[in-house]
């Protein structure tokens, strides 16, 4: 079984940074810990990874539906949801540096008497709605997008005409007050999650648990991200959160060790239960064809978007030592998620060079995200685009203006092919 490597993890955050995946937030003001903004290339690639997770749906049998729900809601869902009651990790104080810690990530070298008895805390990030502050305007920012999905259940369910089973997929931030954030984007305050309940009978619980465990592990691999590094970890019943019969957690082989990637949780009727009890609105769904009545059992895949990209990130990168001794890294992201999939470069920075360079542009940037690329020297220029993971290289020479043709390198092979500028499109269609 694969190691954790430690030391790729600074080397990760290091290029994250240097190439514009993603930056410290409000670094001019010398950053806020833990929290991080996206740069180009980390933004395109957030969007392409939440692209391919909608995408991943195509292929279900039955629907699941989208919603894009809001991260205020009303105080009530957090108190029908055991939000405001049980959303807390345990907090102890280290008594001479007042630094906290959550109960279960103390350092070893702290001495337990200089510890404080641990005490809970609200992970929930409170605000204040309007411009009278009392005790009815307070509201959380959401700590999870499965809430948005349940009190918009019957919502759907009525005016999409829907059929158990189903699922409602919803992809957007949650908040949480982590008392120990931490390892880059792997634990934010603020952070993305993707989300589905899955609607279906209690007899089918099992059938469609393991449906989605299948479903969700193979995403991830197709992603690209090395099965070695992937395995599943079922909770012990000690560990099941409040709402959960069953959780099988997708874990990802960080270079601290396993941790979470994404939890697949059996969460019952509970949530529809507790909605329908404090709401007084009747949530059950009507199956005309046995003619009964019942409150659905769900499934939940939930897995966080900013997570998933920090363990692509890590699962890609790779170095290689070349014939003279020099090193190459590269992000080997798949062609459909790199952030950039064709550079364009000319040999040098002759005008007659960057027009031709632009010419191609034009005809491939409305099916690729392409890059012309003149700064540097033509070594460098490659160096980049390894370092950003573009999978192929367009080079523009003086040849190029007798022949029409141009060279292509593939990233990971590295071999060279020569080809005809009318050409090109053709290439890549059959990738
Ligand atoms: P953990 O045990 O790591 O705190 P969790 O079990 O509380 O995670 P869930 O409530 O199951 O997490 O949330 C679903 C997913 O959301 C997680 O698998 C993870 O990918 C992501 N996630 C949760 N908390 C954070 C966070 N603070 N920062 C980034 N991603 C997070």
């Amino acid at each position: 079984m694969e190691k954790p490597d430690k030391e790729l993890f600074d080397k990760v955050v290091k290029i994250s940074q240097a190439r514009g995946f993603v930056f410290n937030a409000s670094s001019i003001y010398g950053g806020l810990r833990s929290s991080y903004d996206y740069g180009p290339l980390g933004t395109i690639l957030k969007q392409n990874i939440s692209k391919y997770w909608w995408e991943s749906f195509n292929d279900v049998e039955v629907n699941i539906y989208p919603v894009d729900t809001a991260i205020i809601q009303s105080s009530d869902v957090w108190k029908s949801s055991g939000h405001l009651d049980e959303f807390t990790d345990p907090m102890v104080d280290h008594k001479p540096t007042g630094e906290r810690f959550r109960a279960d990530q103390v350092p070893d070298d702290l001495k337990k008497e200089d510890l404080t008895e641990p005490r809970q805390f609200n992970l929930m990030f409170e605000t204040n709605i309007g411009p009278v502050q009392d005790e009815n305007s307070a509201v959380y920012l959401r700590p999870e997008t499965a809430q948005g999905i349940f009190v918009n259940f019957e919502n759907v369910l009525r005016t999409m005409r829907a059929k158990i089973p189903f699922g409602i997929a919803n992809i957007g931030k949650s908040f949480r007050n982590e008392i120990t954030p931490g390892q880059f984007i792997f634990r934010t305050r603020e952070f993305e999650q993707m989300e589905i309940e899955f609607f279906c009978k209690e007899s089918d619980e099992d059938k469609w648990m393991d449906y989605w465990i299948n479903k969700r592990m193979d995403w991830y691999k197709s992603l690209g991200i090395k099965e070695t590094q992937l395995q599943l970890r079922e909770h012990a019943d000690s560990e099941l959160a409040h709402y959960a019969k069953k959780t099988v957690d997708i874990e990802y082989l960080y270079p601290w060790g396993w941790g979470e990637l994404e939890g697949i949780a059996n969460r019952g009727n509970y949530d529809l239960s507790s909605h329908q009890k404090n709401s007084g609105k009747d949530l059950t769904y009507f199956d005309s064809l046995n003619d009964e009545k019942y409150l659905p059992s769900v499934i939940e895949p939930a897995g966080g978007l900013t997570r998933t990209l920090f363990a692509l990130l890590l699962s890609v990168y790779d170095e290689e030592k070349l014939e003279n001794d020099e090193k190459r890294t590269v992000f080997r992201f798949t062609f459909e998620l790199a952030p950039i999939q064709i550079g364009i470069l000319p040999l040098s920075k002759k005008d007659d060079l960057i027009e031709v360079c632009s010419e191609i542009n034009k005809t491939l940037k409305n099916d690729y995200r392409t890059e012309v690329d003149i700064t540097q020297s033509i070594g460098k220029r490659y160096r980049r685009q390894d370092e950003i993971g573009t999978p192929y290289c367009i080079t523009v020479d003086f040849e190029s203006l007798e022949d029409n043709c141009v060279t292509i390198r593939d990233r990971d092979t590295m071999k060279q092919e020569r080809i005809s500028i009318d050409k090109l499109s053709e290439y890549f269609e059959k990738l």
